[in-house]
């Protein structure tokens, strides 16, 4: 199971909730002292000093949904900065000359912005925290997935992953986490995609005149892209060229992008199977031949390769 609650003062908050989670969030911080003599009254205050707001637990952002997608909003307690009045810049002496530089109330501004641009589903509101692994491989593709979020560097772009696995093993938890990591704490371009949602939101544009080229633009800009579902649909005509494009541009712009899909990586199949013939390869379990050879060869360059045993049972049957 995932446990909730973890990162108490990032958690799902609405606005209605906030008094009462700043209550709880008080609790949760003071609770290993409850019952402790008063001797530790010093650390006591100093641990209440460190958290200076109960509501974001000093990350200045409380991440609430909408209808759709996740949503970072600034903490009540960074409305009127204390640094730079609300400015958003500081005036600093240096070397006789008055210079202005950003304050960082602005970067958390700029960051809240990044997340709210990923377009995270409401449904995924996990962190690396609250990912529990019930095996080695979940274990692995948690690590993976923080250090390609954590060891990001704009300058030197790292190496994406895709996870594959049965449904209910985190998959999407994991995408998300890495993208909210990225955008909040690292400060990166990052959107997030289900692949089929695409599909037809692509086929929606052609209505308005919209070209495919168009439509990708978006997911193309991104410095981390997360891909969710791939694999899924017919995989054929236009979704297996828009999905080949899709990959060649991240490919050629080696931007990092980090995958999830159900089918198995590899190509290790069967003795006897046929999966040139286009019935045998729609019911193949292999991404390979869902997505083709071409795209396959490029995200396996692209991407570790991280796969959850298909034994492993869905979290929300346990
Ligand atoms: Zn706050
Ligand atoms: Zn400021």
């Amino acid at each position: 199971m995932f446990r909730a609650g973890k990162d108490r003062c990032r958690g799902l908050l609405s606005s209605a909730e906030d008094e009462r989670a700043a209550r709880r969030s008080e609790k949760t911080l003071l609770s290993p002292f409850i019952g402790r003599p008063a001797s530790d009254g010093r650390q006591w205050n100093a641990m209440k000093r460190r958290i200076q707001c109960s509501l974001c637990g000093d990350a200045g952002y409380i991440i609430d949904k909408n209808n759709e997608f996740c949503v970072a909003r600034l903490c009540a307690c960074q409305k009127r900065c204390a640094v730079c009045g609300g400015s958003g810049y500081i005036y600093e002496k240096q070397g006789g000359y008055e210079v202005v530089r950003e304050c960082s109330c602005t970067a958390r501004s700029r960051r809240i912005r990044l997340f709210n641009a990923a377009r995270i589903p409401a449904r995924c509101d996990g962190t690396f925290d609250n990912f529990t692994p019930r095996s080695k491989e979940m274990e692995l593709a948690k690590m993976t997935a923080a250090a390609t979020a954590q060891g990001y560097q704009k300058e030197h772009p790292s190496r994406g992953f895709i996870i594959s696995g049965p449904v209910g093993t985190g998959k999407t938890h994991l995408l998300c986490a890495a993208l909210r990591w990225l955008t909040l704490e690292a400060g990166v371009t990052a959107r997030y995609v289900e692949i089929s949602f695409l599909y037809s939101e692509i086929k929606d544009g052609f209505s308005h005149g919209q070209s495919v080229l168009e439509a990708l633009q978006p997911l193309i800009e991104p410095d981390v892209l997360a891909i969710d579902e791939i694999g899924r649909g017919n995989c054929k005509g236009f979704e297996l060229e828009t999905f080949d494009e899709l990959i060649a541009r991240r490919y050629n712009t080696r931007k990092t992008t980090i995958l999830a899909t159900n089918f198995r990586l590899g190509d290790k199949r069967p003795a006897g199977s046929n999966y040139h013939d286009p019935i045998e390869a729609q019911a193949s379990p292999y991404l390979v031949d869902r997505i083709g050879p071409r795209s396959w060869s490029r995200i396996s360059e692209m991407c570790h390769c991280l796969e959850i045993p298909p034994e492993t049972e869905d979290y929300r049957r346990l």
